[in-house]
């Protein structure tokens, strides 16, 4: 089915639950014994081997299966995008607001699902591809006038950072700092977050590798590795149709975030700024699951946004008028398959939210 745009109806329209897919890193090592994709193309089943102990068989393997939207396991990051990125990004452009979440252990694969490997143009990942969806349907909707924004947000140990505050031309922040604010009318904004205006696939790539330039920079300025924040690029998209008989003016926000890494500590061994990291990021990913659970709760009229910083800077991008995609990211090997189990756990935890069908006007 083509629409009245000319592009195929892949739509993502909210009504429907967050969309939870699992996406496996190739491994030389790959536990092939201990990780079975089925060919229903939905289902993972992991074995785990018991431990020995008195009284039981050694090797004695527990299984557990997670029945999810798609297993993304040896397919091209083009694949990826089409079945992960491409309906919320045609969604934002017809004034949905969506999210695409990357989730995992470091190492998994996150980054190189949101961003890819920039280096080689065939492994771009879902960011530039949806950049350039975006400036693509902008050329071709000639009966619409659209202006595009980007902002490119850090979330450190709750700590805000604007990582394209070094853009020239960018107000920098001001009198009280970076904070996410609610709006009349339930949206969030964060004040003190530059928002850059994009005309063209090129300046936003630029905007793109800046930001990211500035997330490792950053990283090494105080030290810590920059797989323990959150990075949220959004696109802010505002039409106006210019046929009088249909004159729309709608705004929408793509989110496309690159979670922390959610390995957890063992319980000994950890300390200072490394133990500090971790208790940050899973204080705010136990909260990311609480407020999607309360979503999908439909009893329940309060939803914990505000308990993190990631849940409120994206309260109006998970709920509602919105499209919400998970990727868990998974590394198939043996010596990793505790925190298989546990991001597949928090994966198929996440697959019963409800959203409602509003768009933004
Ligand atoms: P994370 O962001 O989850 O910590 P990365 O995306 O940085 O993990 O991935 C770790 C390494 O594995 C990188 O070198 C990346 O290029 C590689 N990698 C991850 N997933 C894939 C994949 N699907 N295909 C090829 N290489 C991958
Ligand atoms: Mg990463």
């Amino acid at each position: 089915m083509i629409n009245k745009y000319g592009s195929a109806m892949m739509i993502a329209h909210p009504g429907s639950e967050v969309r939870v897919l699992v996406r496996s890193r190739p491994t030389a090592n790959f536990a092939q014994e201990l990780i079975e994709y089925l060919p229903d193309g939905q289902t993972v089943s992991v074995h785990q081997r018991k431990d020995s102990r008195k009284g039981v068989v050694n090797n004695q393997l527990s299984s557990w299966s997670f029945r999810l939207d798609g297993v993304l396991h040896d397919v091209s990051q083009e694949e990826v995008y089409g079945r992960v990125g491409r309906g919320v990004v045609l969604g934002a452009l017809e004034g949905y607001n969506g999210t695409v979440m990357c989730f995992g252990q470091t190492g998994a694969g996150k980054t190189y699902t949101m961003t890819g490997a920039t280096e080689n143009y065939k492994q771009r990942g879902i960011i530039p591809r949806a950049l350039q969806e975006v400036f693509h349907e902008v050329e071709q909707r000639s009966d619409h006038a659209f202006s595009v924004h980007l902002s490119f947000l850090e979330i450190y140990n709750e700590t805000l950072v604007d990582l394209l505050a070094s853009v020239r031309g960018c107000p920098g922040v001001g009198p009280g700092g970076m904070a996410v604010v609610e709006e009349a009318g339930g949206g969030v904004s964060v004040r003190g977050l530059s928002l850059h205006p994009v005309h063209s696939e090129e300046v936003a790539l630029n905007l793109l590798f800046e930001g990211e330039m500035n997330r490792i920079i950053g990283a090494h300025a105080l030290n810590k590795n920059s797989s323990r924040s959150h990075c949220i690029l959004t696109v802010h998209i505002e039409s106006r149709s210019h046929t009088l008989s249909d004159a729309k003016y709608v705004t929408s926000k793509l989110n496309l975030v690159d979670l922390a890494g959610s390995e957890r500590l063992g319980k000994t061994g950890s300390e200072g700024q490394v133990l500090k990291e971790a208790m940050y990021i899973n204080k705010s990913l136990s909260f990311l699951e609480q407020a999607i659970l309360a979503l999908a709760d439909r009893r329940r009229d309060h939803v914990p946004f505000r308990q993190t910083k990631l849940t409120h800077a994206l309260k109006d991008s998970l709920g509602g008028n919105c499209n919400t995609v998970l990727v868990a990211n998974i590394y198939g090997e043996a010596s990793q398959i505790e925190e298989t189990l546990s991001t597949l756990r928090f994966a198929s935890r996440m697959k019963c939210v409800q959203m409602d069908p509003v768009v933004n006007e």
